[in-house]
């Protein structure tokens, strides 16, 4: 049986780029967890927004006809909200506003842990967020927590939005990780921490290369 892999940590350390490479590497499936919580606040934006603000209500009738699906494509989990492709719209600068707001509500994370946990089921899965060595798959084979400094973050995220052609300011880049993951790492419900028996891993001075190796080291074939 191949191995179920668990990958939590802070914002922008890398977590679903390597995750991904591992996947390939290993030939095990990538679930890149984030992207379900992206996806709810995307419905939520365009379907339950009442005087400028989310209507939490709105959205917890909806969240039964919401249908959110992972369709393999040439090896990669793609999601589906309602036969949509949400892809490129999950990863707007409006959505990660919003994301850790929806995320902290139990009512959303006990919608999406089923779909996650099924994903796993089989084995040879390699799956990234914030709380799926403590929660989502406390039974993973392999467990690593990343982290890495908020200036290093800063520097990956804002490059890789940049290269993505979003234009936005360092600050407000940084601003986002660190609202983020205090808003991840308070909330009552799954928040955002190491499971005890993760391996921590600070890439500050790791390059993607060189956390993927380190990470590989760990895990037998
Ligand atoms: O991984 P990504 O940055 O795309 O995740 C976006 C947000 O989704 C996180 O900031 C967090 O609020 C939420 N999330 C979560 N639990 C997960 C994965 C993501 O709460 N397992």
């Amino acid at each position: 049986r191949k191995p179920v892999i668990a990958i939590d940590g802070f914002s922008s350390t890398g977590k679903s780029s390597i995750s991904k490479a591992i996947a390939a590497r290993l030939g095990l499936v990538h679930m890149d967890t984030g992207a379900l919580y992206r996806a709810v606040t995307y419905y939520a934006l365009n379907h339950c927004v009442k005087n400028h603000e989310i209507d939490l209500t709105c959205l917890f009738k909806a969240l039964p006809s919401i249908n959110l699906e992972f369709r393999n494509i040439e090896g990669t989990l793609v999601l589906f909200l309602n036969n949509k492709n949400i892809t490129a719209e999950i990863r707007e600068p409006e959505i990660s506003g919003f994301v850790s707001i929806i995320a902290k509500q139990p009512e959303v994370r006990s919608y999406l842990l089923d779909l996650q946990r099924k994903g796993a089921a089989a084995g040879g899965m390699i799956m990234d967020g914030r709380d799926i060595g403590t929660v989502v798959l406390p039974d993973a084979d392999y467990k690593f927590f990343l982290t890495a400094s908020v200036e290093e973050r800063t520097k990956r995220r804002h490059l890789e939005l940049t290269n993505q052609g979003v234009t936005i300011d360092r600050m407000a880049v940084m601003d986002n990780l660190v609202t983020r993951d205090k808003i991840d790492s308070e909330r009552e419900t799954a928040p955002l921490k190491k499971a005890p028996d993760a391996v921590l891993i600070d890439n500050t001075h790791l390059n993607k290369e060189e956390t993927i190796s380190l990470i590989t080291s760990y895990i037998k074939e």
